[in-house]
């Protein structure tokens, strides 16, 4: 094993080479309404990010019993598709093995598509607290099937300390209600702050414009980055920089497009033997940052995805639904 590079002139690299002017141009992944916001990430913000511990996303389900516009996660695009437990309990223990990484998450993030979905929710949850038992854990949730959960659910959330975060979606959802039923049971629970803020203050949804060619400077792109490094992804027994790099595929389901990772894009866990790996991977460019058009990145306000290429595309030349 190499030589890790030091930390700090790894940031320096990442977020200091190859400045490119910010056109805030508007283009081709502009709504139909136009309601699009451009979103700017100052360059201060990114590195503050990254000297932050990062979150550890796990998809317990990758689809979702919602359709937002625009999932960052992909889910209205995805087929349905449950966590497997015994793939999944094999990359915890993996995961487990790398010293001091309890300390160095800074949350993981049961998640998705939607996890109450996944019929098996309360083994998850045990698995994870099992591999993980002094880690921060989390399940991200928009609430709708919490009514029906039964004490399997409840027991496990309470047992293993999980804390129970609901999306605040603008929905006719009775959000303290939820907030007191989770209480009830002796679990914590908040609404999640995976909003960010326009301009004006309002809450608004992140807009990825994804280039399929795949053209854009990764450098650049990682460097205006809100996601990268900050929300770790486990998938697939390795360890993902972002979202888009983990969970991309149904999009080239969907538009027969030819967006793929390559073997830099992602760490194997169980050949993971230090931390320094990771914060290496979180805090450099990597081959899919070629296809994170930053420039059209953009926030909007809540809304129903009508699957549209326009919610997840920039470089919408050539593309053929499938
Ligand atoms: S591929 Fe790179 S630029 Fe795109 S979201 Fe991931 S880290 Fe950010």
């Amino acid at each position: 094993m190499g030589k890790m590079p030091n930390r700090r002139q790894a940031l320096l690299n990442t977020v200091f080479v190859n400045k490119t002017s910010e056109t805030g141009a508007r283009g081709d992944n502009q709504n139909a309404s136009g309601e699009l916001t451009p979103y700017r990430l100052s360059l201060l913000e990114r590195i503050k990010a990254l000297m932050e511990k990062p979150y550890l996303d796990v998809h317990v389900a990758d689809h979702c019993n919602l359709r937002c516009a625009g999932c960052i996660h992909f889910a209205p695009l995805a087929e349905p598709r449950f966590l497997d437990l015994d793939a999944y309990g094999e990359d915890l223990a993996a995961l487990a093995r790398i010293p001091g990484i309890e300390g160095y998450i800074r949350e993981v993030s049961l998640m998705g598509g939607e996890p109450l979905l996944h019929p098996e929710v309360a083994g998850v949850i045990r698995l994870t607290r099992a591999h993980l038992p002094n880690a921060q854990i989390a399940l991200d949730s928009n609430g709708l099937l919490l009514k029906r959960m039964g004490n399997e659910f409840w027991q496990a959330m309470s047992e293993c300390k999980i804390k129970l975060l609901l999306s605040p979606y603008p929905l006719r959802v009775d959000y303290p209600a939820l907030l007191e039923l989770a209480a009830s049971h002796g679990v914590k629970a908040g609404l999640a702050g995976d909003v960010t803020n326009t301009q004006d203050g309002k809450e608004a949804f992140f807009r990825l414009a994804l280039d399929p060619s795949g053209s854009q400077d990764p450098v650049t792109s990682h460097n205006r980055c809100p996601f990268g490094g900050r929300t770790l992804q486990m998938s697939e027994g390795r360890i993902w920089p972002c979202q888009v790099a983990a969970h991309h595929a149904p999009l080239n389901g969907k538009f027969a497009l030819d967006i793929h990772a390559q073997p830099h894009d992602s760490l194997v866990i169980a050949d993971i033997v230090s931390t320094d790996q990771i914060e290496e991977l979180r805090r450099s460019p990597h081959p899919m940052c070629r296809y994170c058009d930053m420039a059209h990145l953009s926030v909007a306000e809540w809304g129903v995805s009508s699957l549209g290429a326009v919610e997840w595309l920039s470089n919408l030349r050539d593309i053929h639904p499938g």
